[in-house]
């Protein structure tokens, strides 16, 4: 593991706040971190590490709290693992072609070399295909399964073929795996010490305002998680409302994610009946791709109704592909109903 990190993170002496330092909660004077002692309860520093939350996680998510970090959405997980993995200029990652954007957009920014594999006509991976991409040099995979913006699980076996050979990082992105009938893989996190299991609060947590997204890893990737993030980068608003979502609401979460998945259904299968429909490709998420005659005029005109859609026919693959976000059953008609008025116009 110390060879796949930078040197400079190898030798970093991290920041020792004074939340840190106490450790332990004996103590009523707090005299250390120069906070108003007016202002109850918002004026203490948070916890740092956010041990109550990781301890109702641990449950939830079937993981021991030593192997979660907790950041500002995944996407301080997904940066972080470039600042400690990937020296700039050097260095380089492989990842799937199409998927999330905001592992290019952290390639750019960290200026780490980005090398993308293309999925198959049903966005499906070789491994074989990913494997020959990397050099020496490649320290990091990312796989994202469900995939966004193709919807489509990943064949398990070809995840599972990388994991086994390559001997840099690999992250895979479970952010819609609550969509999914796939076993994850965050609880599989003991057979490979070197996978980064990705998950957030923002999709079926329905809590995307808030701002929190997990890493699952083995504790030695955990803890360089630590000694690199901002010390106290998830802040006390965030860890309250996380806890009470996690001990209050988990069984209307549950029953909201079966909701979304019979909408799913009746919703994908209305769509493909509509005339501008091509094809709609398989999903596994809260969210579909299809082929339509025209993307971006259908796109504009939906604007134009005040719905919002997401555009993906510039996208590697997905030419005049729309990917559409499972909403409730109004918004979902109301959708389909501009449609059909559209069709009925012949626009
Ligand atoms: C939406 C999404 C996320 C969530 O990111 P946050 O920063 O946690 O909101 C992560 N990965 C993928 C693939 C997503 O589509």
């Amino acid at each position: 593991m110390q060879e796949l990190v930078r040197k400079n993170i190898q030798q970093l002496k991290p920041y020792s706040s004074a939340r840190d330092e106490y450790k332990g909660r004996q103590a009523s004077v707090f005299l250390d971190a120069n906070e108003s002692p007016y202002g109850a309860p918002l004026n203490r520093y948070p916890d740092p590490l956010q041990e109550e939350l990781k301890h109702l996680l641990a449950t939830v998510k079937q993981v021991p709290a030593g192997n979660i970090f907790l950041g500002n959405g995944s996407d301080e997980a997904i940066d972080l693992v470039y600042r400690i993995f990937c020296e700039p200029r050097i260095d380089n990652v492989v990842a799937i072609d199409p998927t999330y954007g905001m592992y290019e957009v952290c390639a750019d920014i960290n200026d780490v070399e980005y090398r993308k594999v293309a999925l198959d006509e049903h966005f499906q991976l070789k491994a074989a295909d990913v494997l020959a991409e990397c050099d020496a040099h490649t320290k990091v995979i990312f796989l994202c399964s469900p995939n966004n913006p193709t919807g489509n699980d990943l064949d398990r076996n070809e995840v599972l073929k990388i994991l086994q050979s390559f001997k840099g990082i690999t992250v895979v992105d479970e952010a819609y795996s609550d969509f999914s009938s796939q076993r994850p893989l965050r609880l599989e996190l003991a057979n490979y010490p070197r996978m980064i299991v990705l998950n957030t609060f923002s999709k079926a947590y329905g809590s995307a305002a808030i701002r929190l997204g997990m890493a699952f890893a083995d504790a030695e990737i955990i803890g360089l998680f630590n000694k690199v993030k901002y010390p106290y980068n998830v802040n006390q608003l965030t860890q309250q409302r996380a806890i009470e979502l996690l001990q209050n609401d988990m069984l209307k979460i549950h029953q909201r994610i079966n909701l979304i998945l019979e909408e799913r259904t009746t919703m994908m299968q209305s769509f493909a009946r509509l005339p501008i429909c091509e094809k709609v490709y398989p999903s596994d998420a809260n969210f579909f791709l299809a082929r339509v005659s025209d993307a971006n005029k259908i796109y504009d005109y939906l604007v134009d109704c005040g719905i919002i859609v997401r555009n993906r026919s510039h996208i590697h693959l997905c030419g005049n592909c729309l990917r559409i976000t499972i909403g409730t059953k109004e918004e979902n008609t109301q959708l389909l109903s501009a449609l059909i008025e559209y069709g009925r116009r012949g626009l």
